[in-house]
């Protein structure tokens, strides 16, 4: 039986690392998941049956009930509250390593080894980390809380007092285990420091610290892993914890900060009007265009560069922008999309909704690959777009935004903004390209906005 165990783990491992690679391409993601799926169901399956917990009936029980849950919650799930669900995700990961460590450690008899008891304190303190920072991550990106960095007093000397009474909590327990008061303590100081960890992180690098806690919950998964002496949660979790670390280095490069800088170096704070206004001093206004007379502008040009934002997302507007797109290439017009690494609200999140309107792969250009082409473009289409074109990402040095590299979008002949109000950002930035002399606002939901362009284009 140990063999058949051991043998279905490392199976399930090879799985799980053939899912992670082939999850690189848009085009093999979907045998990936199956790959994982398929390698994660084997793991739980022999772990259940080797270990007696369940038998065959209450497997299939669980499988229909857990599937059927998950089935309909994926259905019906929104596709703009993708990112809060994957927050949510690390955040169930998290307790999940927190619970089974507590539990595994009530059933402790006293005869455990030093390694086993360092693992379970491991295991509560980062899993319980994962699931309240989380928490916070889910409330920032549903709106329940602003973005923006919110630091109260003497911010980090409080992060520091409670990173040194978890480490003196964790000597105490891993010195008298018989204590129940020490995994108590060190959940409720993990409670408030995943708190006071991710409240300070905000605006733009929101990714980063998402990207974080998604590594932070395999970590902890792995730490349970040891607890148990489970392989194959030892490597998942491990898999899951460097995937997640590598992510969190690319979006670190994407907003061109440190991860020191963003864990630690918050940047603006929360005192924004959400509105944009003109440039400090002056009664600027902006002027209204309608869809019509964006079509009459497209009429004239060669060549437009489509940024899409969140924006884009909200309005579920990629169909009919990609319908636009194929009226603009007829008429011999030169059309590129650009993908900021942070636009959207999840990493890829502009692929994914692209790949769903079956927009074609090469049609999408990398920040670093399009950049230098705005000077030579007729039009910067941005559609729902803000935080990733706003110039005051390079001048304006209190800004949370300031720092990220930004599209250039400032360079094309004409900037076109298509949004519903002059409001900011997530990161609550005000936007200054707004009262550009060569800016155009039409202002209206995406979808709205492109089907009226797309029927006065069809008109001529
Ligand atoms: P932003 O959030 O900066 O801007 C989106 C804009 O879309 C808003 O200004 C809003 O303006 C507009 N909008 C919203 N709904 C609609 C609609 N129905 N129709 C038309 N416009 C709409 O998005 P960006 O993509 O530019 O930037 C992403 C931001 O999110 C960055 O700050 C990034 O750091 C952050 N983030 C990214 C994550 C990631 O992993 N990619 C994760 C977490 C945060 P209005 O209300 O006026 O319509």
């Amino acid at each position: 039986m140990i063999y058949l165990e051991q043998f279905s783990y490392l199976l399930a491992s090879v799985l799980f690392i053939l899912g992670l690679k082939l999850l690189g391409s848009a085009k093999t993601a979907r045998k990936g998941n199956q790959f994982a799926m398929f390698g994660m169901a084997l793991a739980i399956v022999i772990t259940l049956i080797v270990s007696g917990i369940a038998g065959p009936t209450q497997i299939i029980i669980g499988m229909v009930v857990g599937g059927l849950i998950g089935g309909i919650v994926a259905k019906r799930i929104e596709m703009t509250s993708m990112p809060q669900m994957v927050a949510l995700f690390n955040g169930f990961g998290g307790i999940a390593s927190t619970l089974v460590a507590y539990s595994e450690y009530m059933r402790f008899d006293g005869a455990e080894t030093m390694d086993i008891n360092v693992t379970v304190v491991l295991s509560l303190f980062i899993g319980t980390v994962t699931l309240t920072g989380s928490l916070i991550a889910f409330a920032k990106l549903q709106g329940i809380m602003r973005g923006a960095p919110m630091v109260l007093p003497m911010h980090q000397i409080l992060n520091f007092i409670l990173m040194i009474a978890a480490v003196v909590f964790g000597v105490l327990n891993v010195m008298e285990p018989a204590i129940p008061l020490w995994p108590i303590l060190i959940i409720v100081v993990a409670a408030i420091f995943g708190v006071t960890f991710v409240i300070p992180i905000g605006g733009a690098d929101m990714p980063v610290v998402i990207a974080l806690l998604n590594s932070y919950s395999g970590l902890a998964a792995s730490a349970t892993g040891f607890v148990l002496s489970n392989n194959v949660l030892i490597i998942a979790g491990a898999l899951v914890g460097a995937s997640g670390l590598i992510l969190t280095q690319l979006m670190c490069d994407a907003m061109n900060r440190s991860l020191f800088n963003v864990l630690f170096g918050a940047v603006g704070t929360d005192d924004s009007t959400g509105e944009s206004a003109g440039p400090a001093g002056e009664q600027k206004t902006v002027t209204r265009y309608t869809s019509e007379d964006a079509a009459m502008i497209m009429d004239t040009v060669q060549s437009v560069i489509i940024v899409p934002g969140y924006g884009l997302a909200v309005a579920q507007a990629q169909h009919v922008l990609h319908e636009m797109t194929q009226l603009l290439i007829a008429r011999g017009i030169d059309v590129k999309y650009a993908i900021h690494p942070v636009a959207g609200r999840m990493p890829g999140h502009m692929n994914v909704l692209l790949a769903e309107a079956n927009v074609p792969y090469d049609a999408l250009y990398e920040m670093d690959d399009i950049n230098d082409d705005f000077q030579n473009t007729d039009v910067a289409l941005i559609i729902g777009a803000n935080d990733v074109v706003n110039p005051a990402a390079r001048t304006k040095k209190d800004s949370p935004l300031y720092g990220m590299p930004i599209l250039n979008v400032d360079y094309a002949r004409t900037v076109m903004f298509v949004k519903r109000s002059m409001g900011a950002g997530f990161a609550g930035e005000a936007n200054p390209l707004f009262f550009d002399d060569k800016t155009m606002m039409v202002f209206g939901d995406a979808k709205a906005v492109i089907t009226g362009l797309v029927r006065a284009l069809k008109k001529d």
